[in-house]
Formats: structure tokens, C-alpha cells, sequence
């Protein structure tokens, strides 16, 4: 018997006509559409899709809160009700955005998962400290499911020494935590050590098709679930990467399924997996949500036909020598120089799907001249923060590189 409660693979389908009371004395009622599938967790059900708040719809610099309420009443309606954020998503200001437009449901009505940020903490107290701030930006009492953030070759002393462990266990006891996990994005040999630290509620893990092999995902979901810890599935698409795919990729795929489509296919490759939770998306506009809402209205899991395809596209984005980047900016968050690396690292990969050096000299000269590759100075702090572990200097020099190639070809 292992020492933690594994989900019920009994998969609720909840049914959708019923008034759904969502105001804080407002009077907000939404009206509850075709619903989402959910699943059975400890002692509550939860939406097989959760809303990922770290790519937020945006108008110019700013959160576009219109667009965000409208999302969250859409994901409502149709049982959505899992919200993931995170201290340092769109440069701090998603738990502010999330909060204001929740705090006119009521608090029983929504599922709130929100994490520690390990770079932000000195000492046991720092922890406590910022936990109490995050509750005030979100304007909860509580969170729901509550992660020590990013744990990887990097973090991993630091949330130790720290004793992030204790103290958020002692939240926990309080009543202020509910369900106490981390995120990963360290090596299968780190995860072992992790998994031995607490009894952990729940994983929050890199699964998607492509990573199964090239972060040995496959590796991590294997280890937490020997120990009996469900997972929360961030990154499904890749940041999108899975969405827009190579023309060859695109061919396996409509070659085979010509009705689906990429987001669709790399979402419930994600939710086939039997010990996951929630299907973490972060969707930037609302038709993006409905897309992604309709998938898991209709839930059907992956045939071992359709995994083979899925296995067959992995073989071929990794041939394609793309950078991994999944655009998540934890990098910028400490670039002293403003480069913008998600943005070369996007255009690079169009390059390698297209193999076109003219428009790989066309794209980086949209970027201005501050937010270009040749101004690192190879300081390596945003290595520090990348949960993929990318040598980012150095493929900053090899997209220069190759931009100057295509530059003096031109
Ligand atoms: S190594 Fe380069 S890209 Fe990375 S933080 Fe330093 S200056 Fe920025
Ligand atoms: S390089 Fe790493 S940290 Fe930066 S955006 Fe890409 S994945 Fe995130």
C-alpha cells in the first residue's frame, strides 16, 4: 500500500444546466454551460483542465483585465474553476490580475493554486513573509494548492537551506495551504531526493508529448508516481512550441488525424496520463479558451494508435534542432542587460522549421537594438533561472552567429 491516496481514475462528468451562485453579495450568477470532465482528488473533484495564468492576455505592456474576465466567466460556465499563478508570472503582476477579478466569486466556488519563489528567499522567515503577500495580492485567506516553485539543479540547496519545507508545512497546519506540492524542473536523480522530503500532496511536472524523452519527464512521472503522488501538468503544449508545429509535423498529424488539431492532440496526450490531476494551459485570449474548454468537454483518452503518432511527431521537432525555450521569461526576470531571449530564442526555431535565413534576418532585426543576442555579457545569471536548463550565452552567440552568416548572405 503506498503511503499516499491515489486519484480515483473514475472520471466525473458534471452535468451542465444549474444556476451556479458566483457573487460575493453581487448578485453575479453564471449559468452553468456543457462542462468540463473532473476528476476525483482527496476530497474534491477538479476540472481536468486548469487555467494557467502565466501567459495572460495583453494589451500593449498591460494585463488586458476586459479579456481576462471575461476568460475567467467563460471557464466558470463550464466548470473551469482551477487557477494556477505564480509569484513571478508576467513580471509579478498575474496573482494582482487573478485577484481582483476572483474576488467577486465566492471563495468556495474556485480552486486557487499558487508558489513559493525560491530566488526570492534568504532565510526561513522570507517564506512566511511572502506567502502573507501573495494572500494579499490574491485576495484569498488561503490557498487551495500551494508549491515550492521551480525546484532544479540550481534551486534545490536553496530551498533547503531555507527550510522551505517546514515552514510552509506549518502553513499548512494552520489551514492556509490545503494541498502542499512542488514544481519541478531538475533531474530525475534531484527528484528522488525531493520526493524523499515530505509527504507531498501532489508533483507539478513538464509532461507533454515531446518532453517525455528530452526532459526525461517520463523519468519524473515514473518516480512520483512509485511514490504515490498525483501530478498537476504544466507546459502540455510547450508554450505553445506544440501548437505551431513544422510543416513535417503538421503532415504526421493530418496526415494521420486530419480533423485534429495541434493543441487539441497535445492536450489530451497530456490528460491520458492516469495519475494526473489537472491539465495546466495558459491560454492568452478567449478563443484559445474555447478551444481548449471544447477538448475537455468532449474527453476522450489517447489510443495507443494515436500515442504512436505522437511519438512519431517527437522524433521529428527533435530532429529539427529547435532550442527548447517555452517562453516562460524567468530568464529576462534577471538579465541585467534586457535581452530579450524568449524572442530570439522563438525566431530562431521559425529559422530551423523553416530553414529560411531571410527571414531569420528580417525577424532578429525587428527586435531593437538593446534586446539583441550580442549584448550579453555572459554573466550566467539567467542560467541560474532557466527550468530547462538551456546554456543560454551560449546559444545566444550561436543565434548571433548564424545571424550574421545570414546577414553577409542577404
Ligand atoms: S548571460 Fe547574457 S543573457 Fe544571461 S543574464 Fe547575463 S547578460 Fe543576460
Ligand atoms: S530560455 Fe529558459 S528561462 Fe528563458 S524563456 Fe526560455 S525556457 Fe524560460
Amino acid at each position: 500500500m503506498k503511503r499516499r491516496e491515489f486519484i480515483k481514475s473514475s472520471v466525473l462528468a458534471l452535468g451542465g444546466t444549474a444556476l451556479m451562485t458566483t457573487g460575493c453579495g453581487k448578485n453575479k450568477t453564471i449559468k452553468a454551460q456543457g462542462q468540463v470532465i473532473k476528476r476525483k482528488y482527496k476530497d474534491i473533484t477538479v476540472p481536468l483542465l486548469g487555467f494557467g495564468l502565466m501567459r495572460l492576455p495583453m494589451n500593449g505592456n498591460k494585463i488586458d483585465m476586459v479579456e481576462l474576465e471575461k476568460m475567467t466567466e467563460y471557464a466558470f460556465a463550464h466548470g473551469a474553476n482551477y487557477f494556477d499563478t505564480a509569484y513571478m508570472y508576467v513580471d509579478g503582476n498575474s496573482e494582482t490580475a487573478i485577484g481582483k477579478v476572483l474576488k467577486r466569486y465566492d471563495r468556495n466556488s474556485f480552486i486557487l493554486a499558487d508558489k513559493s519563489p525560491i530566488y526570492k528567499m534568504n532565510s526561513q522567515s522570507d517564506v512566511r513573509k511572502i506567502f502573507d503577500e501573495q494572500r494579499k495580492k490574491c485576495q484569498v485567506d488561503y490557498f487551495d494548492f500551494y508549491m515550492c516553485h521551480n525546484i532544479n539543479v540550481n534551486t534545490f540547496e536553496q530551498y533547503r537551506n531555507v527550510k522551505m519545507v517546514e515552514e510552509l508545512n506549518k502553513l499548512k497546519e494552520e489551514g492556509l495551504i490545503k494541498y502542499f506540492g512542488f514544481s519541478f524542473h531538475g533531474t530525475p536523480e534531484i527528484l528522488k531526493e525531493v520526493v524523499k522530503d515530505y509527504n507531498w500532496d501532489f508533483a507539478q511536472l513538464q509532461v507533454n508529448y515531446l518532453d517525455w524523452d528530452v526532459v526525461k519527464a517520463h523519468e519524473q512521472y515514473n518516480i512520483v508516481q512509485a511514490e504515490g503522488i498525483p501530478v498537476t501538468v504544466m507546459e502540455p503544449l510547450r508554450g505553445g512550441g506544440l501548437v505551431n508545429l513544422s510543416e513535417k509535423a503538421m503532415a504526421k498529424l493530418k496526415g494521420n488525424y486530419p480533423n485534429a488539431t495541434p493543441a487539441e492532440f497535445g492536450l489530451r496526450w497530456a490528460a491520458s496520463q492516469n495519475n494526473v490531476v489537472t491539465v495546466l494551459s495558459g491560454m492568452s485570449n478567449l478563443k484559445q479558451m474555447k478551444e481548449n474548454i471544447a477538448v475537455f468537454e468532449n474527453f476522450t483518452p489517447m489510443s495507443e494508435e494515436e500515442i504512436k503518432v505522437a511519438d512519431e511527431m517527437a522524433k521529428i521537432i527533435q530532429s529539427q534542432g529547435e532550442i527548447n525555450c517555452t517562453a516562460c521569461k524567468y530568464c529576462t526576470e534577471v538579465c541585467p542587460k534586457g535581452i530579450n531571449i524568449p524572442a530570439i530564442f522563438s525566431l530562431y526555431n521559425q529559422y530551423k522549421v523553416t530553414n529560411s535565413a531571410f527571414h531569420l534576418k528580417v525577424y532578429y532585426e525587428t527586435l531593437s537594438e538593446s534586446e539583441k543576442a550580442n549584448n550579453c555579457i555572459k554573466c550566467g545569471l539567467c542560467n541560474k533561472n532557466c527550468p530547462q536548463n538551456l546554456p543560454i550565452p551560449d546559444l545566444l552567440a550561436q543565434v548571433q552567429k548564424e545571424y550574421e552568416k545570414a546577414k553577409a548572405s542577404a
